[in-house]
C-alpha cells in the first residue's frame, strides 16, 4: 500500500452490459440483469406514484418565501444506478419511469417520448462530467463534493426542461409553469444532494472494490482531451444560462410593476455576460496549464531519453528503438544495417589533453555521425566512448560504403578545444538482422564481435559480421 499510487484518482470506469453478457458469470448475469429489471419495475411504479398521490410542485415557507418541490423517488434510484454502475444502468428505468407516468397523466405518445427523456439527459451531462475529469465520486474531499453540488445543479437543469413540456400538454399558463418548473429542478437538486450524496460517499468504497475486483466487466471510459472539457464547459454553461433565462421569464409573468420587470431583465444580461466570462477565463487557464504540462512532460521526455553530453539517444532507448526496427524487420523481411563503433585508443585523449577535451571529442563524433546519417536512421551512444546507428532499410554492401564513409570524415574531423587540436580515428563492427536471431540481443552481439575483430586486426578499419558474410557468400 504505497500512498501515492492511494492517493491518484482512478479513471473513470463503468460496468458494461455487453462486456457482462460475454464475460460475466451466470450468477453475475442473473443478479445483475435480475436486479436491474426489478429496479426498473419499481421505477415505473414510484413514477406513476408520483402523478397518483400528487407530489409534483408541493409549496413550502422558506424564510417569508414560497418555494415549490418536487418528490421523484424514482430519480434517487436512478441516479445511483448513474453513478454506481454507468449511464445506461440509471437512464433506462429513468426512461420508462418518466414515459409511464406521462402516459397514464394522458400526455400524447409523441411528447411522452420526447419528455422521458429529460432525466437520461441530465444525467449524461453528469456521466460527462466525471468523465472529463479525475473528481473522485466518493465525495470525500471538498472539490469532490463541490464538483457533485455543481453538477447535480446542471444535471437538474438540464433535466427540468422537462417541465416546460409538461406544463404545455397540460396546457397551464405562463403563472402556473413557475411551481412546475422550480419544483422539478429545485426537488431534483435537493434529493440529490441531501440523499444520492451521501449514499454515494458510504457505497463508492464497496463500489470501486467491486470495479477493481472485475476489470473484464468494466470499461475504462476517462475521457481527458482539450475537446472533451470544452464540451463540458459548454455544457455547463449553456445550461446555467438557459436555467437563469426561464427562470427570469416565468417569474416576469407573476410581476406587474414595469420597473421591476426591466430590472430583472438587466440582471439577467449582466449575469449572462459574467458566466460568460467565468467560462472564457476558466479555459484559458486550463489551457494555460495544459501548455506548461505539455512543455514538462516534453522536457522530461528529452531527459528520459537523450544522452546529455552528445544529444543522442540514450542507451535505455537505443534499446527501445533497436528491438522494435529488429521486430519490423523481421515481419518485413526488408534488410536492416547496425554499426557499432568505439573511438581508438581514447584513454590516450584523455590522458594528454584532458577529460574536457576528451568530451569534446565525444560532442564532434557525435557530430559527424548526424551529419552523415540519413532521417530514417537513429544513433544511440551506448557506452562511454562506443555509439551504434541503426539504418534501416540497408544491406550489408551498403552499411560497409556508410561505415567506411564515416571512418574517414572522423578521421578528417578536428577537434579543437581550448587552443590544443587533435583528431581521432574509429574502429567499426558491421551486422545486419538474420532470420535466425532468436532476440535483438544477437544482432548487436554480432555487431560488437566484428567491432572486436576491428580492434584487434589493428583500428582504424571496418570488420563485418562474419556468420553474415559466410552466409550471403
Ligand atoms: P581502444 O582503442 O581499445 O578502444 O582503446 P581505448 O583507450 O579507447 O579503450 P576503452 O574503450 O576501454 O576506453 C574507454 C575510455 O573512455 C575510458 C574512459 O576514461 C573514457 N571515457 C568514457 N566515458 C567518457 C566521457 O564521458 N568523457 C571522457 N572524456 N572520457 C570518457
Ligand atoms: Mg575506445
Ligand atoms: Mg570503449
Amino acid at each position: 500500500m504505497t500512498k501515492p499510487a492511494a492517493e491518484k484518482p482512478p479513471p473513470y470506469r463503468e460496468l458494461s452490459p455487453s462486456r457482462l453478457l460475454r464475460n460475466g458469470s451466470r450468477l453475475q448475469q442473473a443478479c445483475l440483469f435480475g436486479g436491474w429489471l426489478v429496479l426498473i419495475a419499481l421505477c415505473i411504479w414510484l413514477g406513476v406514484g408520483m402523478v397518483v398521490w400528487g407530489w409534483s410542485g408541493i409549496p413550502f415557507e422558506f424564510g417569508g418565501v414560497a418555494v415549490y418541490l418536487t418528490v421523484y423517488p424514482p430519480l434517487l434510484i436512478c441516479l445511483l444506478l448513474t453513478l454506481t454502475l454507468g449511464w445506461w444502468w440509471g437512464a433506462v428505468p429513468a426512461y420508462f419511469a418518466t414515459l409511464s407516468l406521462a402516459l397514464y397523466a394522458g400526455m400524447p405518445l409523441f411528447w411522452a417520448l420526447l419528455f422521458a427523456l429529460s432525466n437520461p439527459l441530465g444525467f449524461a451531462v453528469m456521466v460527462i462530467g466525471y468523465r472529463a475529469t479525475a473528481m473522485r465520486r466518493d465525495l470525500r474531499g471538498v472539490s469532490d463534493l463541490l464538483f457533485y453540488v455543481q453538477q447535480s445543479f446542471v444535471a437538474c437543469v438540464f433535466s427540468s426542461s422537462g417541465a416546460l413540456i409538461w406544463s404545455y400538454t397540460n396546457g397551464y399558463d405562463r403563472t402556473a409553469l413557475l411551481p412546475v418548473w422550480q419544483g422539478w429542478w429545485l426537488g431534483a437538486f435537493m434529493q440529490s444532494v441531501f440523499i444520492v450524496g451521501p449514499l454515494m460517499a458510504a457505497l463508492w468504497p464497496r463500489v470501486q472494490r467491486w470495479q477493481t475486483a472485475h476489470p473484464r466487466l468494466m470499461r475504462d471510459g476517462h475521457i481527458r482531451s482539450r475537446k472533451s472539457l470544452l464540451g463540458l464547459l459548454a455544457c455547463v454553461t449553456f445550461g446555467v444560462l438557459v436555467y437563469g433565462y426561464a427562470t427570469t421569464g416565468l417569474a416576469e409573468a407573476q410581476v406587474n410593476l414595469d420597473a421591476l420587470r426591466q430590472t430583472m431583465w438587466i440582471f439577467y444580461w449582466v449575469f449572462v455576460v459574467i458566466v460568460l466570462f467565468m467560462a472564457f477565463f476558466g479555459y484559458q487557464l486550463f489551457l494555460h496549464w495544459q501548455k506548461s504540462q505539455d512543455g514538462l512532460l516534453a522536457e522530461l521526455q528529452k531527459l528520459a531519453t537523450t544522452d546529455a553530453l552528445t544529444g543522442l539517444l540514450n542507451r535505455r532507448e537505443a534499446d527501445r528503438r533497436m528491438e522494435a526496427e529488429w521486430q519490423r524487420t523481421r515481419r518485413s523481411g526488408r534488410s536492416t544495417a547496425m554499426v557499432l563503433l568505439d573511438i581508438d585508443h581514447f584513454k590516450h585523449v584523455n590522458d594528454h589533453y584532458g577529460h574536457p577535451a576528451g568530451d569534446a571529442a565525444l560532442r564532434r563524433l557525435a557530430g559527424v555521425m548526424r551529419t552523415e546519417m540519413r532521417a530514417v536512421d537513429f544513433a544511440g551512444r551506448y557506452g562511454g566512448e562506443e555509439f551504434l546507428i541503426v539504418l534501416p532499410e540497408t544491406g550489408m554492401r551498403g552499411a560497409h560504403a556508410f561505415a567506411e564513409r564515416l571512418r574517414q570524415e572522423v578521421a578528417a574531423a578536428v577537434v579543437k578545444h581550448d587552443h590544443v587540436s587533435f583528431q581521432m580515428q574509429i574502429s567499426l563492427g558491421v551486422a545486419i538482422v538474420r532470420d535466425d536471431d532468436a532476440n535483438f540481443e544477437r544482432w548487436f552481439a554480432r555487431a560488437d564481435q566484428a567491432l572486436y575483430r576491428a580492434k584487434q586486426g589493428g583500428r582504424n578499419r571496418i570488420e563485418l559480421d562474419q556468420s553474415t558474410v559466410e552466409k550471403l557468400a
